[in-house]
């Protein structure tokens, strides 16, 4: 308090500051202060359970490295036709056999598609906008691999159109263009693919990189060649890869409080294989995977890179985004937890503090 006075700086001994003060007052009083993010500081909370994730990834044997599908999400300016497209997918694609398609509103699902004579699966985040997609970047979690930019024939480049774009490229993921509602008589096809070369999207047909598909969502229409074209993107350059011989991490994508179920949170698995059993923390909620069920309301036992489950068995909700693994007992995932609640708490903490010495300071 004393050299913050002589540095001009009133302050109380309680009270919060800011990240330049602290390094400044470091400073003066012979200490290098180092700024520890909330990021880094878990990562450290999780190394002093002996898990460190990155270098894990780094020491992965190629050999445990399979394919898995891409994960894809769609951004584009409102009412252009996100929801719809979705929507078309979901009912287009079913795994053969699997009568009625999709039910389930799980936050994300798998579909399969023929491709060059082969099965294929691609996963889709069914929250449409860039909202989620940056909710969940903010933190941490890069669940996205390709994005589906839809823009409307008939309007053309709009605001979000360009802000979904800026997204994509800040996340350095891939865009593929759906040109929705070619139905409509006054759609301009054309047009849309020469507004985005002004934003450095430039279609194949005119020598860029980027897959154009003209879809009507309304009807059906182009579906397949939009899926072809996520996976003719994903084939080109992305290294889609994980090892489903660990055990299981990845993010929460949405997650609610069922009456009869408790919590119940969608997952996407991005490495490992997650089973019915195991011990998880996902954020702050911990617990054991009760059961799990995919988009189709049927349950399964495991699921592998890529694939979105409906976990039920943890004791509170966790938040889009928040990071979930799998721990070596049960133990190891309540202590987690519950050290990071702790962080969260005094952090709140600090900030209730610094609130209150500041309206002390303006009542004074
Ligand atoms: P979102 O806001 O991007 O999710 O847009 P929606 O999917 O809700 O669609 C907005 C409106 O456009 C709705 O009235 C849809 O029925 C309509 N729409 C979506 N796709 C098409 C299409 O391919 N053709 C036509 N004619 N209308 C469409
Ligand atoms: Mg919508």
């Amino acid at each position: 308090v004393t050299v913050l006075f002589h540095l001009g700086e009133m302050a109380t001994a309680t009270e919060s500051l800011d990240d330049s003060t602290f390094e400044v007052l470091g400073s003066e009083i012979g200490y290098k202060v180092e700024i520890v993010s909330p990021e880094d500081e878990d990562k450290e909370l999780l190394e002093s359970f002996g898990l460190n994730l990155e270098q894990e990834e780094l020491d992965e044997d190629d050999e445990n490295l399979e394919i898995r599908p891409p994960v894809v999400t769609v951004m584009g300016h409102v009412d252009h036709g996100k929801t719809r497209v979705l929507d078309a997918i979901r009912k287009t694609n079913v795994i053969d056999g699997e009568a009625g398609g999709i039910t389930q509103h799980i936050g994300a699902y798998q579909i399969w598609t023929e491709h060059e004579g082969n099965e294929r699966a691609i996963t889709f985040i069914d929250t449409p906008g860039h909202e989620a997609f940056t909710a969940m970047r903010a933190r941490g979690a890069d669940v996205t691999d390709i994005a589906i930019l839809v823009v409307a024939a008939d309007d053309g480049i709009m605001p979000q159109t360009v802000e979904a774009l800026n997204h994509a490229q800040a996340a350095g993921v891939p865009v593929v263009v759906a040109v929705n509602k070619v139905d409509k008589p006054d759609a301009n096809p054309a047009k849309v693919r020469s507004q985005l070369t002004e934003y450095g999207v430039v279609a194949e047909e005119y020598g860029g990189d980027v897959m154009f598909v003209d879809v009507s969502a309304l009807r059906g229409d182009g579906i397949d060649n939009l899926l072809e074209a996520v996976l003719l993107t994903a084939d080109a350059g992305l290294d889609l890869v994980a090892n489903p011989n660990k055990e299981a991490r990845g993010v929460a994508i949405e997650a609610k409080l069922d009456k009869g179920r408790g919590s119940v949170a969608t997952v996407l698995v991005q490495g490992g294989t997650l089973r019915v059993g195991d011990p998880i923390v996902a954020g702050t909620a911990y617990g054991r995977v009760r059961a799990m069920i995919d988009e189709n309301g049927d349950r399964v036992e495991e699921a592998a890179p890529s694939r979105p489950v409906q976990v039920q068995g943890l004791n509170s909700v966790p938040r889009a985004g928040d990071l979930f693994l799998v721990t070596e007992d049960d133990r190891m995932a309540r202590q987690i937890a519950e050290k990071r609640e702790a962080v969260e708490r005094n952090a709140q903490l600090a900030k209730a503090r610094k609130r209150m010495s500041l309206e002390d300071f303006t009542k004074a």
